[in-house]
């Protein structure tokens, strides 16, 4: 059994019945509708473009899983900058919040990657196909025997198909860059069979939630609506009804009725679905669709815009909006926090990492000619061209001596390597266990990286400048 209208205690979505409604929201047009049309459109063209762009070497975005690197405008983070990540995520967060306690929705209205496409490509091929809401409606009568039916709907959802393939792509390009992907493609799916089963995979799920999931994929599944309560307060701004100006609705020729004269406009283009008239919702995705639907009415009557407006819970009620707020201030300092720290550790980031770790085994070993210590050291080098990197002990270390590690050592681009290094002080000079800090200088650009180890040993005075005998070690 259908709704007769939306109603705020269930969701338009699902009938009475618990049933799928599937929505068929009518096309607008207005001042909102087209700057959503240039911003998607920009936004798409963004999301394509960043694989191709190169910037020092690489694509603009590549998140290299395979060789963990992760290439982002310029800058490469290794796995071990990853920590680098938390602040980054941290911070979108926190943006989020701060948005959200000004601007309500606009991310979920304006820039999500699913109403982006939903809005500005599936929906366009849908109403190129299969008309209006009307007709689509009509069309949805018709049986799948007739002809119109499937050359109208068969052609919209085989081109849903070939668009879900392409994003799919386009997504993929991200983690395999654009060259890659193409060698994938030439080579047949037999090759790649993990990436092919990827893509398939992908295309489905896109398929599916952009031909008949949809709206519900705001509604039931993305945790952010779900936050909007928490963030937004009665001075956030949100899309909402003037029921001063408008109630009581009314034909317009009628005595003593208000603005609205329920012509249902602003429902008809609704996403999700709702009435805006009956207060903010938690499925109002902030699409602005029944701002422009409502004072395109509005010119035709004659009256003011803006009975469906942006502004605060408290600007609708005629109170003064207050824009600085305490949260606001809260939702900043984590905000500038976050950034303050992303931003130095950008700008300390180096183009190659080191790592050491203590070999297994004893931890030291001592001989007839002193003291070893045995690691392991692991360089990286992050460049997109050849580093030659020189290791040298730069602490106050007496007679100690690497080995293992001597001679220079040239890495080819985003090239990796571990090697055994051996530290070894004499007896002579050994005088109990030490910090020793070790220096690698890489050229070109003689950036040095730097890691200080924990010389062991045993207590000095086991140790004799000549020894009678070889000492074990422990
Ligand atoms: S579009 Fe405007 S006038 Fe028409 S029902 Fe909605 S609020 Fe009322
Ligand atoms: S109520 Fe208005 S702004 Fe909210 S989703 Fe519906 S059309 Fe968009």
């Amino acid at each position: 059994m259908a709704k007769a209208a939306p109603i705020r205690e269930s969701v338009t979505s699902i009938n009475i019945d618990g049933s799928r409604n599937f929505l068929r929201p009518a096309d607008v047009s207005g001042k909102f509708s087209l700057w959503r049309r240039i911003s998607g459109a920009l936004l798409i063209l963004f999301y394509i473009l960043m694989p191709w762009i190169p910037i020092n070497g690489y694509p603009a975005i590549f998140f290299d899983i395979a060789n963990r690197r992760f290439h982002l405008f310029g800058y490469t983070l290794a796995a071990q900058d990853m920590w680098m990540a938390f602040f980054f995520i941290t911070g979108l967060g926190f943006t989020l919040f701060l948005v959200t306690a000004l601007f309500g929705r606009l991310w979920c209205g304006w820039a999500c990657p699913q109403t982006v496409f939903m809005e500005h490509v599936y929906r366009r091929v849908e109403r190129l196909f299969e008309g209006d809401a009307l007709k689509q409606r009509k069309l949805d009568k018709v049986s799948w025997a007739e002809p119109e039916k499937l050359i109208r709907r068969g052609g919209k959802l085989f081109v849903f198909a070939i668009l879900s393939l392409v994003i799919t792509n386009v997504f993929l390009a991200y983690f395999v860059s654009v060259p890659q992907l193409w060698g994938y493609i030439l080579d047949g799916p037999l090759e790649h069979w993990d990436s092919f089963l990827f893509i398939v995979f992908s295309t489905v799920i896109l398929f599916f939630n952009f031909t008949w999931f949809r709206e519900q994929l705001c509604i039931f599944i993305c945790p952010y609506g779900r936050l909007q309560s928490a963030l937004i307060d009665d001075d956030t701004l949100v899309i909402g009804y003037d029921d001063k100006r408008g109630e009581p609705r009314g034909p317009p020729k009628r005595e003593g009725v208000g603005d609205c004269i329920a012509c249902n406009r602003c429902v008809q283009v609704c996403p999700t679905g709702i009435d805006i008239r009956q207060g903010l919702q938690i499925e109002c995705i902030g699409c602005a669709n029944c701002i422009d639907a409502c004072n395109t009415v509005m010119d035709k009557l004659g009256r003011p815009r803006g009975l469906v407006r942006y502004d605060s819970l408290n600007g609708l009620a005629g109170k003064a909006r207050r824009i600085i707020r305490p949260r606001l201030f809260a939702y900043l300092a984590l905000l500038l926090l976050g950034a303050g720290v992303m931003t130095v550790a950008a700008s300390r980031l180096k183009p190659g990492s080191m790592s050491l770790v203590r070999m297994t085994g004893a931890p030291y070993v001592v001989d007839h000619e002193g003291v070893r210590n045995q690691f392991m050291v692991r360089l990286i080098n992050k460049r997109n061209e050849p580093v030659t990197y020189t290791l040298s002990i730069a602490s106050e270390a007496p007679g100690m001596e690497l080995a293992g590690f001597d001679e220079p050592l040239t890495l080819a681009p985003m090239a990796e390597e571990q090697r055994p290094l051996v530290l070894r002080q004499p007896r002579a000079n050994y005088t109990g266990e030490a910090n020793v800090t070790l220096k690698v200088l890489g050229e070109p650009g003689s950036f040095e990286l730097t890691r200080e180890v924990h010389f062991l040993g045993p207590d000095p005075k086991y140790i004799s400048a000549t020894p009678a005998a070889e000492a074990p070690a422990p």
